[in-house]
């Protein structure tokens, strides 16, 4: 038997900035010696139409619906059954049906050894419920399926899933709610161990989620000599002694959802790190004092925000020499409480924006209040241009306290500015599906 495993993109095109699919790198480890696997990533190469596979599973994200559709109808139409999971099933198991054999709800590990074994056999069930039990100790992901791809040379490790806070946008509280698991400390030092050497990515949506966890895994961490970035909220920043332990760790760059400079917003959004912590100028100061990077993210066109808040927000962020930004428009993601209230506020422009021929990567989704919608998409990119232009790049790598803290800091800087500043403009107004064309450039 073999498995293909497969990681559709926005549209049949590369990306020079895609990371390993880690779940692929789990499920691999889980899979019985007797099956064959094998991964294609449509971020780093294209699909072959031939492929052979006795079973196809697909990992989907909503931005990635309509192309992961038109590729389980190829591969279906060659009579092998296609197996999805990840948010977008998770949270729209009845859309995705209508695509694919069979969904995967939650995650997957709990359910795969089963999965397998029915597809074996020929009986595929349409739906599996992952259970939500601790996490797999003993578990070490199993990176050889990732040899020979173009990858961004960080590597994503995972230690926990899941938030304590519960903000209206996000699909990460929609798929785990407020529940938070942990792998065992032991067994991510055995994997960071297998690592040393290389840049590595914390990719839990919140490392402060749990501080007393946090500070665990770091103390375990610190003697290993790593280099490595990870996401938290921004609370961490109110913690000297975890910020000391964080630069101690290795951390050379934090990933913050800054989100909004406006207050009525983070209430409307329900982010309660960042009420608790309005002052964001000194957040990022206390983060930078220690050699640490930070990259922030934004989004724009809850009701308080009019056509004057992204140069507000562009300011901040070169004012404050992030190291990167991402300036995104607000995207109703199905599952969520956002998405329901827009809807009930009759705000949608598409039903269902992630399967609209006329969607583009970029766009507004919604009318916004207090600004046009054509006004949230074309403030977005003006934000992205002004934060990612060549001589904002040169005055923030200049900064000697932390993005060109040392050499090594200042490369990294650089190549991850001029990747971004190259995705952004091939990614934006890109057509989801095979009819993908690109209509700026840089
Ligand atoms: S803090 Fe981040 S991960 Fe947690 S719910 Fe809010 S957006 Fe999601």
């Amino acid at each position: 038997m073999k498995v293909l495993f497969l990681q559709p993109n926005l549209a049949d095109v590369r990306s020079a900035d895609a990371m390993e699919p880690l779940v692929f790198a789990i499920l691999k480890s889980l899979t019985p010696a007797d099956v064959e696997v094998a991964l294609r990533d449509e971020r780093v190469e294209p699909i072959p139409d031939e492929e052979s596979a006795d079973l196809v599973a697909m990992t989907i994200q909503t931005f990635t619906a309509r192309r992961a559709y038109q590729l389980a109808a190829q591969f279906r139409g060659r009579g092998i059954p296609v197996v999805a999971g990840g948010h977008h099933p998770t949270l729209l198991p009845e859309e995705v049906l209508r695509h694919v054999d069979a969904v995967v709800m939650g995650d997957a590990e709990g359910i795969w050894p089963q999965l397998l074994a029915d597809a074996r056999s020929g009986r595929l069930r349409r739906l599996y419920r992952g259970p939500q039990p601790p996490l797999t100790s003993g578990l070490i992901p199993d990176r050889t399926i990732f040899a020979g791809k173009k990858y961004l040379p960080i590597h994503p490790v995972q230690f926990g899933r899941g938030c304590r806070y519960a903000c209206d946008f996000c699909s990460v509280h929609a798929f785990y709610g407020t529940s938070l698991r942990y792998r065992p400390v032991a067994d991510l030092v055995a994997e960071l161990a297998a690592l040393s050497g290389r840049m590595v990515f914390l990719v839990d949506d919140n490392l402060f989620a749990d501080p007393a966890r946090a500070r665990e895994l770091l103390q375990a961490v610190a003697p290993l000599g790593l280099r490595w970035v990870c996401q938290a909220s921004i609370d961490v920043a109110a913690d000297a002694s975890m910020l000391d332990l964080l630069s101690r760790s290795g951390c050379c760059c934090v990933l913050i959802g800054f989100e909004s400079l406006r207050r009525g917003n983070l209430v409307q959004m329900g982010k309660a790190a960042n009420l608790a912590l309005p002052d964001y100028d000194s957040a990022v100061a206390r983060i930078r004092r220690r050699g640490m990077m930070v990259y922030g993210t934004f989004v724009f066109g809850y009701d308080a925000d009019d056509e004057t808040v992204f140069a507000e927000a562009a300011d901040f962020a070169i004012r404050n020499k992030l190291c990167l930004a991402n300036f995104n428009p607000l995207v109703p993601i199905p599952g969520t409480p956002l998405f329901r209230r827009l809807a009930a506020e009759g705000r949608l422009l598409f039903p269902a924006w992630w399967l609209a021929p006329d969607y583009r990567y970029g766009m507004a989704t919604f009318r916004p209040r207090s600004m046009t919608e054509a006004e949230l998409t074309a403030g977005c990119f003006w934000a992205r241009k002004r934060f990612n232009a060549l001589g904002t790049i040169v005055r923030r790598a200049l900064d000697r306290q932390a993005n060109g803290h040392n050499l090594q800091q200042l490369a990294l800087f650089l190549a991850a500015n001029l990747t971004s500043r190259r995705e952004i403009f091939r990614k934006q107004g890109l057509a989801l599906g095979p009819d993908g064309g690109l209509c700026e450039s840089p």
